[in-house]
């Protein structure tokens, strides 16, 4: 880990105040409850250190973007933090399902029938039920991952009403340079269509805006932690 990439704790602590701040201003201004946004400090590349700075003060809720990262570190933290939420954000392959389901208290990046069902299976098998969230690729990008945002009611019925996985909600990442309010409002509406109740979207970037629009978790990194080296 590059030195100059980590922050000081006394730093991380003042950060997630900031952001916890910002958050209960945007519920505010939108006539949403106070607490009604859960805040899920993204730690990707982050040392045990950092992480354990930000669980000193007080964060819980953590998301991580690869399984075998997320391995490497959290089950060390999670057996001397018992209270600990550990998300997977990112892209998951099927053939890393029973690992993902066995570490994970929620998976936010279901986005196939494939994997819906590799994880279904890797359920089945470990007894571990891991909540679930259907990542929906609003912007209709050829690279991104996520499930078309007009095929999610079926994957949605595919993981609710055959595999019995506890879908709870839908996740999306807008494309970089758009505005990324129409997208969170359109994963709005599609969770609202859906009987959805959780909403996960807001980055550092843009959070205020997500929860504007609805969101129940927003996913920050760099506000929080600093940046992150480059890969
Ligand atoms: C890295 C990441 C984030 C956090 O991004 P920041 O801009 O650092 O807040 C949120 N969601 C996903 C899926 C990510 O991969």
């Amino acid at each position: 880990m590059d030195t100059e990439t980590s922050a000081p704790r006394s730093d991380i602590a003042a950060s997630l105040a900031a952001v916890r701040a910002r958050i209960a201003t945007a519920l505010a201004a939108a006539g949403r409850p106070a607490e009604s946004v859960t805040l899920v400090a993204v730690s990707k590349t982050q040392p045990p250190g950092q992480i354990a700075a930000a669980i000193a003060a007080g964060q819980r809720v953590f998301g991580e973007n690869r399984v075998q990262e997320a391995k490497a570190k959290f089950p060390g933290l999670k057996a001397r933090h018992p209270g600990i939420e550990l998300r997977l954000i990112g892209r998951l392959q099927s053939n890393k399902a029973a690992d993902a389901v066995a570490l994970f208290d929620v998976i936010e990046t279901i986005d196939s029938e494939k994997l819906a069902r590799a994880v279904a299976a890797a359920m089945a098998r470990l007894g571990r039920r891991p909540r679930c969230l259907v990542q929906v690729n609003t912007g209709g990008e050829a690279q991104k991952a996520g499930v078309a945002p007009d095929q999610t009611g079926a994957l949605v019925a595919l993981c609710r009403d055959e595999l019995g996985l506890p879908v709870e909600g839908l996740m999306c990442i807008p494309p970089v340079d758009a505005d990324p309010a129409p997208h969170f409002r359109q994963l709005a509406a599609l969770a609202r269509s859906l009987g959805l109740a959780v909403l996960s979207m807001g980055m550092s970037a843009d959070y205020p805006v997500a929860i504007e629009a609805g969101a129940t978790h927003v996913r920050v990194g760099t506000a929080i932690f600093g940046a992150r080296p480059a890969p």
